[in-house]
């Protein structure tokens, strides 16, 4: 924590961080700003099967089975990077330890880029369920519904230390307003904002605000 880190609970709303948006900035800089500045989003094929999904898993509530608790929807804080958002689903040993479970709907095979977002966004749910649950949270899953597997993530040193950056990265770009130039490479076919975003033609134009170079 630096001089210019609130204290725990102090962040101002506007400095929250939503996890959806670390998500999104992994996956491509522009697409998070696009739909967390500019407010925009557009349904593909992907969003939708996406969201069919999540409207499954996405009801409050629990169950427990052999000793072990699910909890569906459950809304996640860390005070102390400032984070907010919601897990799919939290399953809660029988020592009360918490393990995140994020339901994809395609398979793991969806490309490098798409993989480390839903890791980035994993990570922070477990990182959120540590703080407020006081226990540590050193591993996090992916259930991917296309092929019915369950990827386990291990959180670990260096992925804290990653989402602590992010988290970083994501609320400055926030704060500034700032559209990134596209990234115009093979994550955009599958972008639900390729219509609106435009890579190619903005890439061919060029950028009137050019990234730093800095994002992913
Ligand atoms: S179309 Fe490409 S550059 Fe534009 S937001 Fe999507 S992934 Fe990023």
């Amino acid at each position: 924590m630096n001089d210019t880190t609130p204290a725990p609970g102090a962040w101002p709303d506007a400095d929250l961080v939503p996890i959806s948006a670390l998500q999104h900035h992994a996956y491509c800089p522009r697409q998070c700003a696009l739909i967390h500045v500019e407010q925009v989003w557009d349904e593909n094929v992907y969003t939708l099967r996406g969201r069919r999904a999540h409207e499954r898993v996405d009801t409050a509530g629990g169950a427990t089975r052999d000793g072990v608790r699910t909890e569906h929807a459950l809304p996640l804080f860390s005070d102390r990077l400032g984070l907010v958002g919601k897990a799919d689903v939290v399953e809660f040993g029988p020592d009360g330890t918490p393990l995140p479970v994020e339901h994809k709907v395609g398979s793991r095979s969806k490309g490098a880029w798409a993989r480390l977002a839903d890791e980035v966004q994993v990570v922070a749910q477990a990182v959120c369920l540590e703080e407020m649950t006081g226990r540590e949270v050193s591993r996090a899953a992916l259930f991917y519904g296309k092929t019915r597997r369950r990827v386990e993530v291990d959180v670990t040193a260096e992925r804290r230390a990653d989402l602590a950056r992010r988290v970083a990265e994501v609320r400055a770009l926030l704060a500034e307003s700032r559209l990134p130039a596209p990234v115009a490479d093979g994550r955009c076919p599958r972008c639900s904002l390729v219509e609106t975003c435009m890579p190619d033609v903005v890439a061919r134009l060029g950028d009137p605000e050019p990234d730093d170079g800095d994002d992913p």
